[in-house]
């Protein structure tokens, strides 16, 4: 185990068994409550494996108490209402998104979001969508799981969701985004390369869906982005999710520009509940700005 692994762990177990997480929640629903600071959360998944199921379940029940589960409809709103007045919301808003367009995705997160009465942002990859068998495995191990000891997952793991799937998640009324065409490194690519990563990805999904796709999400690491990329990002979308934690404020932040926090079905409580209350944001605050200077964001 690394130091800085070794630290993160100690620092979650310290602040669950001093209930710092509880404390900066509460303060949280306060400043919504009296209109402080107007304040979101986005959260990014990945996988959601059944054998998950009643881990997200948990974790979804424990969210729902503390939180109010919005869809991107209503989180796009809230930039104009919310910032003005949050007093009347008690629990501050969150979204979830799920990256990678997963079969399983589909089969689970969609599903248990809906027994919660939400709905969630599912960014899918057209490529992927379109492998069959074999090359779905291939898809997956060379172009989004690319660690170089990857686990060895069960085959139904490594399966996209079809363009029937995606057409039935809009049709219940979850939104579709884009993660690019490919799952490109949109910092590594020619820039001939991204009219078809982005434009057409965008293209391709709203074919499926039948709905304009509103919402992209970058792929990889918090910087695997330029600013021209960004730049064709925001022509054709209303939202540009960033894989950067912290919490999202919209007096200060911009649609073009959203942050989210990862929190994955696995985690135990200590972990998501030191996500979810905002305590990793400071460790990210350096990132955040190094991110808006490159874009020139601000
Ligand atoms: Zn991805």
């Amino acid at each position: 185990m690394s130091a800085k692994t070794l630290l993160r762990s100690g620092l979650i177990h310290t602040a669950a068994a001093l209930r710092v997480d509880e404390i900066a929640l509460g303060l949280q629903r306060t400043c919504v409550r009296h209109g402080a600071s107007p304040v979101m959360h986005v959260i990014e998944m990945h996988e959601t494996p059944e054998k998950d199921e009643q881990h997200l379940r948990r974790q979804l029940e424990w969210v729902a108490q503390r939180f109010t589960l919005v869809d991107l409809k209503t989180f796009g709103h809230l930039w104009k209402e919310y910032r003005i007045d949050s007093s009347h919301w008690k629990k501050p808003p969150v979204l979830f998104t799920f990256d990678d367009g997963r079969l399983n995705n589909y089969t689970v997160a969609a599903r248990v979001l809906e027994s919660f009465g939400a709905r969630g942002v599912f960014f899918v990859v057209p490529e992927f969508v379109q492998c069959r068998g074999e090359e779905s495995r291939r898809f997956y191990y060379s172009r989004i799981d690319t660690r170089e000891f990857p686990p060895n997952l069960p085959d139904d793991e490594t399966r996209s969701m079809t363009a029937e799937n995606i057409a039935d998640l809009a049709r219940r009324g979850h939104s579709v985004g884009s993660h690019t065409y490919s799952h490109a490194n949109l910092a590594s690519l020619p820039e001939s390369q991204l009219q078809h990563e982005i434009v057409a990805s965008a293209e391709q999904i709203a074919g499926w869906t039948g709905q304009a796709v509103d919402a992209f999400a970058w792929t990889f690491s918090w910087d695997s982005i330029t600013p021209g990329a960004w730049k064709l990002i925001q022509r054709h979308h209303r939202y540009c999710f960033a894989p950067c934690p912290g919490s999202v404020d919209c007096r200060a932040d911009s649609p073009g520009l959203i942050w989210r926090t990862e929190v994955e079905t696995a985690y135990s409580a200590a972990d998501y509940r030191f996500m979810y209350a905002g305590l990793a944001d400071p460790l990210w605050r350096g990132k955040r700005e190094r991110l808006k200077t490159m874009l020139k964001a601000d």
